[in-house]
C-alpha cells in the first residue's frame, strides 16, 4: 500500500472535517500509517514530527507503552458498559483522581464523549441549576468575542468563528457577546495585565447589564485557541470569577484545549488563583488516545439537582458512550504520567527553550508578534508589521507554512495568518530547534510578494 492507493480509496469514500474537499484536488491528504512518539509515518516512509498534537490531543507521544499497556488491560476486562444504573472501576477511580487534582469545592464529575458535548452539558446544567432554584429567567449566557466551543448548534450560540457560525446563524441561540481581552491589540505602551484589566469593563457592564437573565459566563482561560492563539493575562480571569459571585451568574471554564499543562500549569485557571463551577476537560485527558470528555463541578450544584424523581429536577442528559471504561482507562493511564514523571516542570524547561528558539523572528519584517503561554507558542504573520496589518484570509499564507513544513519532516497548520507550535510534551529541544527553523522558512516563503 502506497499513499497514492489510501489517497484514491479516501477521496471516494471519506467526507474529512473543517475541510472544503475541492482543495484536495491541489493539496494533497497525507495518509498516516503508524505514530511513534512525536513522529507520524506515512506509507511511503515519509514522516512528520507532530507539532500540533493531531489537534491538540496527543500529550506524552504516538503508541506510548505506557497507555498502550493499560489499554490493552483493559479490553480483556471490560471495553464498555451502560454507566446509567451500572458503573466500572475506571470511572470511579479516575473520578476521585479528577476530584484530587482540581481544586475545591469541584467534587462531581459527569461523562461526555467530546469536548463540544461537555460545553452543552455544562451550559444546560448552570441554566437548570438556576431553574431548579427557582429562577428560570436566567436563559443567557455571555461570551468573548474570538472564542470556540465546539461546533454543535448549541456551542456554536457560545461561539465566534465566523468561518464555522455565519452559514449556521439562523439555527442558533443568541449570547452576549463581549470584545476579548486578546493582548495582541493592546496599545503598544501597554502590559498584557493593563490590557487585559482595561478589557474587563467591557464584561463588567454586560454582567450589570445582563446579569438577571445570565446563567453562566463561558471563557477559554489564558488562551482562545481556535481564533490564533489568542492570548490575555490571569489577571482577567481573577476580576471575572469576583464578579460573577457578585452578580450570580456562574463561571464555566472550557479547559478542553488548555487543561493538562498546555499553558504551563496543570489547569489555566490556576494562574489566576480561581475555580470556576464548571471546569470542563477532554483532549489531554486521554493523552490523545480516545474521545471522552468531562464537566466538574461542586456539591452545591449537583445538590440543587438532587431530589425524588417525581420533582423532575434531575439532569436527564446522556450519551451512549458516557465514561467509556477503555477511554477513562487511558485517562487514568496520563494522570499516572503526570503523577509519576514532573511533566510540568521538564514542560517549564521546554517553553524557555521554544521561546529562545523563535527569539530572532522578533526582527522578521512580517512576525507582528510572538506570544506564548507555556508550552503553545504562536507568530502572528503581518503584512505591514508598524500597522499590525493583517494578511487578506483570502490569500491562505497559512497554507505555504504547512506546505513547506510537510517537506521538512514537519507538521505545522497555522490557524490563518498564525503559524504556531502546540507539541506533544515528548519533544526534545533538538526537535524544537528543527521546528524553529522550518518555521523560519515556512514564514519567509509565505510572506514573499
Ligand atoms: N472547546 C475548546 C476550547 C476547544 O478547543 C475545542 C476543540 N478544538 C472544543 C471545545 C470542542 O471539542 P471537540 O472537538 O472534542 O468537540
Amino acid at each position: 500500500m502506497s499513499n497514492r492507493d489510501v489517497i484514491a480509496r479516501d477521496l471516494n469514500a471519506v467526507w474529512h472535517p473543517c475541510t472544503q474537499m475541492k482543495d484536495h484536488e491541489w493539496l494533497p491528504l497525507v495518509p498516516i500509517k503508524r505514530g511513534e512518539g512525536i513522529w507520524l509515518h506515512d506509507f511511503d516512509g515519509n514522516r512528520y514530527l507532530d507539532a500540533i498534537s493531531s489537534w491538540w490531543v496527543n500529550l506524552f507521544g504516538h503508541a506510548n507503552p505506557r497507555i498502550n499497556a493499560a489499554l490493552k488491560d483493559q479490553i480483556d476486562n471490560l471495553e464498555h458498559v451502560i454507566l446509567a444504573g451500572f458503573s466500572h472501576e475506571p470511572v470511579v477511580e479516575l473520578s476521585e483522581r479528577l476530584v484530587e487534582i482540581t481544586p475545591a469545592p469541584l467534587s462531581r464529575c459527569f461523562y461526555t464523549d467530546n469536548g463540544s458535548s461537555a460545553v452543552e452539558v455544562a451550559l444546560k446544567m448552570s441554566y437548570h441549576y438556576w431553574k431548579n432554584c427557582g429562577n428560570p429567567n436566567k436563559t443567557k449566557f455571555i461570551t468573548l468575542t474570538q472564542s470556540y466551543h465546539g461546533e454543535t448548534l448549541g456551542t456554536l450560540g457560545v461561539g465566534d468563528v465566523a468561518l464555522y457560525k455565519e452559514t449556521y446563524k439562523p439555527l442558533l441561540m443568541e449570547a452576549v457577546t463581549v470584545p476579548s481581552p486578546d493582548c495582541f491589540h493592546r496599545d503598544p505602551d501597554m502590559s498584557w495585565e493593563q490590557h487585559s484589566r482595561r478589557m474587563f469593563a467591557h464584561m463588567e457592564a454586560a454582567l450589570e447589564a445582563h446579569a438577571h437573565e445570565t446563567a453562566a459566563v463561558i471563557v477559554e482561560p489564558l488562551l482562545q485557541c481556535a481564533t490564533g492563539m489568542r492570548m490575555y493575562d490571569p489577571v482577567y480571569l481573577e476580576l471575572l470569577r469576583e464578579a460573577c459571585d457578585r452578580h450570580g451568574v456562574h463561571l464555566i471554564a472550557d479547559e478542553i484545549a488548555t487543561g493538562f499543562g498546555r499553558t504551563g500549569t496543570l489547569f489555566a485557571c490556576e494562574q489566576a488563583g480561581i475555580v470556576p463551577d464548571f471546569l470542563l476537560l477532554s483532549k489531554g485527558l486521554t493523552a490523545g488516545y480516545l474521545p471522552l470528555a468531562v464537566v466538574l463541578t461542586s456539591d452545591h450544584v449537583y445538590e440543587a439537582f438532587y431530589d425524588d424523581f417525581a420533582t423532575l429536577r434531575a439532569f436527564m442528559h446522556s450519551h451512549s458512550y458516557t465514561g467509556n471504561p477503555i477511554a477513562c482507562r487511558a485517562a487514568l493511564a496520563t494522570l499516572d504520567i503526570f503523577r509519576d514523571d514532573d511533566v510540568i516542570a521538564r514542560n517549564r524547561a521546554l517553553s524557555a527553550h521554544m521561546r529562545r528558539a523563535v527569539a530572532h523572528l522578533e526582527d522578521h519584517p512580517h512576525v507582528g508578534e510572538i506570544r506564548q503561554h507555556g508550552m503553545v507558542l504562536a507568530m502572528e504573520m503581518v503584512r505591514d508589521k508598524s500597522a499590525q496589518d493583517p494578511f487578506p484570509w483570502q490569500e491562505r499564507r497559512g497554507i505555504r507554512v504547512y506546505q513547506h513544513a510537510l517537506t521538512r519532516e514537519a507538521l505545522l497548520r497555522p490557524l490563518g495568518n498564525v503559524v504556531y507550535f502546540m507539541p506533544p510534551y515528548v519533544i526534545t529541544e533538538e526537535q524544537i530547534d528543527h521546528l524553529a527553523t522550518v518555521a523560519a522558512e515556512g514564514i519567509d516563503i509565505a510572506t514573499r510578494d
